[in-house]
């Protein structure tokens, strides 16, 4: 129970990291695609105003004609009409010529409602020469401008202020900029709910692989600990009577024996399986010639089989080869094989037969021995999975033999299925790529 809970606690830390690590990663993607689009729209709406003040400029630079240089309306009729356009300043645009005390010399020009109501406290600034900056008149309207040195001994202009109002551009931002406040706080809501599925989908097979492995080391350790008991009992046991003969003992030494042998066919069924897991197994496949290699490996089963008085067949009428690791492919027939001498009996058939099925080589081991429960058929490939406990260690089953089967199949990349046999007995079919 402590064990169980701890291990929640362990879950639920990780799925809190989990989420934290989704949310941060949401967030960072977020807010750098918001900056992105906010600083686009800014430059997008910001850079037609500012190209007309950089060629307006010009424009007064290069002809320097002093106040208000306006082209002729309409512009130069012999121009061609985009040239004409590109020389007609924007409507919106203001000049102001500034003289070296920082008054402005053409009032009248700029418009006395516009001078008196807005310009008058307007002080000269020349601290962004040459650089088009945003400024606020009367706190209230925004404008970008552009101020540089313009010479004129004449009427004494000395400062050139190219304006432009932006309060639209502006407003157009500042509402770009709510929109992207509530579609943040509309972000973190979603964000916050996407990161807790996603952190618990996360955490589903990790549970699922963690919980796995923790039963496979108990049922391992419980394995194990069972024919050790054994032998551990018939040491001691002989140790209480040291004088007496082997041959006294036999059956105190054989059982020993015989759990030695299980204890070893046991740690090297789990060291395949701990190497299947790590994926350190490495399978080395090389052309196989499936009917010499079936006819080889069924021979000393044939025999075990006709000495219990069963009888075995083999079907291989195509002559048929395969990419295969051979000792892998031996190891996966042994275990069915093993299998089916296991749960047959006297009389019984066990039938070894090879054939092409949807372009892939089939193998198939049936037997009309003892079958298996359809309810324990989804579980038959578990480890440790034994439908009969008691009766499987008498006949020194563990469990793990399918497991090790179907890791096997799939290595080869392919698959492992059982049916029951149509009157009694079982089937498995063993389908591999060519
Ligand atoms: P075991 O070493 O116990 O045979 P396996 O993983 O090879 O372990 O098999 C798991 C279980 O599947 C067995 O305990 C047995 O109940 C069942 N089983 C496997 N092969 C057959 C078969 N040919 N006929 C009936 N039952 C079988």
């Amino acid at each position: 129970m402590v064990k169980v809970m701890f291990n929640k606690q362990i879950f639920k830390k990780q799925q809190l990291k989990f989420m934290l690590y989704n949310l941060l990663a949401f967030t960072v993607i977020f807010t750098v695609f918001s900056i992105i689009i906010l600083g686009q729209v800014q430059n997008t709406l910001f850079s037609k105003t500012d190209g007309e003040l950089w060629s307006f400029k010009e424009m007064i630079t290069d002809t320097n004609p002093k106040m208000l240089p306006l082209p002729p309306k309409g512009g130069d009729l012999n121009q061609p009409n985009d040239v004409r356009q590109k020389n007609k300043p924007n409507p919106r645009m203001i000049v102001i010529h500034w003289d070296r005390g920082g008054n402005i010399l053409n009032k009248d020009e700029v418009g006395t409602t516009f001078y008196e109501n807005y310009l008058v406290d307007y002080k000269l600034d020349t601290t962004h020469i040459d650089k088009i900056t945003t400024t606020k008149i009367s706190e209230l309207y925004q404008f970008r401008y552009i101020l540089f040195e313009d010479r004129d001994e004449q009427n004494e202009t000395a400062y050139t202020q190219l304006m432009i109002n932006v309060d639209a551009e502006q407003t157009i931002i500042s509402n770009f900029e709510k929109l992207i406040i509530i579609c943040s706080a509309i972000f973190i809501v979603l964000s916050i709910s996407a990161s807790y599925l996603l952190s618990r989908k996360m955490m589903k097979p990790i549970i699922l692989s963690w919980n796995k492995q923790a039963e496979f080391v108990e049922n391992a350790s419980h394995e194990l600990r069972t024919p050790l008991t054994i032998i551990q009992n018939k040491l001691e046991l002989l140790l209480t009577a040291p004088q007496d003969k082997i041959s006294d003992r036999f059956e105190n030494i054989a059982q020993s024996l015989s759990e030695t042998r299980r204890l070893s066919k046991l740690t090297s069924d789990l060291l395949t399986l701990a190497r299947a897991d790590s994926a350190e197994t490495q399978i080395v496949k090389q052309s196989i010639d499936v009917d010499t290699f079936i006819q080889k490996v069924c021979t000393p089963y044939k025999e075990i089989a006709e000495s219990q008085e069963k009888h075995f067949s083999l079907e291989c009428k195509t002559p048929l080869t395969i990419e295969a690791d051979d000792t892998r492919l031996h190891q996966l027939l042994v275990i069915l094989l093993d299998n089916a001498l296991k749960y047959t009996g006297e009389n019984d058939s066990i039938r070894v037969k090879t054939y092409v099925e949807d372009q892939k080589v089939v193998i198939e081991v049936s037997d009309t021995g003892i079958g298996i429960k359809e309810e324990s058929i989804p579980h038959i490939f578990d480890r440790f999975y034994r439908e009969d406990k008691a009766r499987t260690r008498e006949t020194g089953g563990m469990g793990l033999g399918l497991s090790i089967a179907q890791w096997i199949a799939s290595i080869h990349d392919g698959t492992i299925h059982v049916r029951s046999n149509q009157h009694k007995g079982t089937v498995f079919k063993v389908k591999l790529p060519k």
